[in-house]
């Protein structure tokens, strides 16, 4: 373990695949004094050139080649640190990721809690949140519940049940779209009516600290359409909605509710560390409902830095309060490393 702090030095680049949240972590990368190289496919090379803090772009013609043992060397040669996001999760298989020899920054071990139902679930638990109740048989759905697939799908694929019949109905159509072979890809969760937020903390083990960088809700389509659509309309065309992200909303809670989420966040890095050695260094996402009486329900967590973030590249009224400068999320994440290649403690940032 103790060989990476040996290795990685201040010409290390900082590197993550071209999409999801890659120009906030490469720009921030570049405001704290990094070279930056992109891993980027081939046919998205002409939107990436545009930036001029991408040092190298890296072309590949599919982020999958990673996996290539000649393109591993090359990049381990070119001295790389790689950012994971949510497009590293969803391209690779957990047992792919693991093998990986370049070092990827955060827990990457932490990466299988997130895409695992059961795991998540289990961590969750254990970090004394309230989470929504899960049904394990189709036949048990007695009231409003939403059907989710695992991995980090962005919120694509689910759907609503309320029924034996409307999950069957649902299952049926995701199989005719080859979004799925049989049932049991799927996860069903209680519907929590209120208000989805989304809590953007870093976690810092060099001085064991959770920050809060930014709040966010998700522009999710179509189900932030269908309400622009009169009711008596919605049920003459049957609608069934999904809830696929496209962008997001910046969001500031009411203060008395913030201590709460501090220690939400707390008591999950403290979980984390007994769970999944070494931790949670640096972002992750608390994600869930406030219902009407303010109680925030989580219905899921993100253990790496989440797309919302990308709102805040110059700062959120959270990391302003920290921060005497534009913090955002990927700034964040090359600050530890810097502190951590000074303090010879890059074990403990980097898997
Ligand atoms: P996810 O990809 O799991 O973060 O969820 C995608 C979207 O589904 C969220 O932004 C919420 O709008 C919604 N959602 C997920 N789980 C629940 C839940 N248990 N109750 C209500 N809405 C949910």
């Amino acid at each position: 373990m103790k060989i990476l702090s040996k290795v990685i030095d201040k010409d290390h680049v900082i590197s993550t695949l071209g999409s999801h949240c890659s120009l906030q972590v490469l720009k921030g990368a570049k405001d704290e004094g990094f070279k930056t190289l992109l891993l980027c496919e081939k046919k998205r090379e002409s939107f990436y050139k545009r930036f001029k803090f991408i040092d190298d772009l890296f072309i590949i013609d599919n982020f999958r080649d990673l996996l290539n043992k000649n393109i591993e060397t090359e990049l381990l040669d070119k001295k790389i640190i790689l950012i994971p996001h949510g497009t590293l999760i969803s391209n690779f298989k957990l047992e792919e990721l693991e093998k990986i020899n370049i070092p990827i920054f955060g827990n990457k071990w932490i990466l299988r809690w997130e895409a695992d139902r059961t795991l998540k679930q289990k961590l969750m638990t254990e970090s004394n949140f309230n989470t929504p109740l899960q049904i394990n048989k189709k036949n048990e759905i007695k009231n409003l519940c939403i059907v989710k697939l695992h991995g980090a799908a962005g919120g694509k694929g689910y759907f609503l049940a309320w029924n034996e019949q409307s999950f069957e109905d649902g299952c049926k159509e995701l199989i005719k779209q080859k979004v799925i072979k049989s049932e049991k890809e799927l996860y069903i969760q209680e519907y929590v009516l209120g208000v989805p937020i989304f809590l953007q903390f870093f976690y810092s083990p060099l001085n064991k600290e959770v920050e809060l960088l930014g709040i966010d809700r998700r522009y999710e389509s179509d189900i932030d359409g269908i309400g622009r659509i009169p009711a008596h309309i919605q049920i003459k065309l049957d609608l069934d909605p999904s809830y696929n992200v496209i962008g997001n909303f910046p969001l500031v809670l009411r203060e008395s509710l913030l201590q709460e989420v501090f220690s939400m966040a707390e008591n999950f890095a403290e979980k984390t560390k007994q769970l999944v050695p070494p931790g949670i260094p640096g972002p992750f996402c608390i994600e869930g409902v406030y219902d009407k009486n303010g109680t925030f329900v989580t219905f899921e967590f993100s253990a790496r830095i989440v797309a919302g973030t990308n709102l805040f590249i110059n700062g959120s009224p959270y990391s302003d309060l920290l921060y005497n400068e534009p913090m955002s999320m990927g700034r964040r994440i090359s600050r530890e490393i810097k502190q951590a290649i000074k303090l010879n403690r890059v074990d403990e940032i980097v898997t």
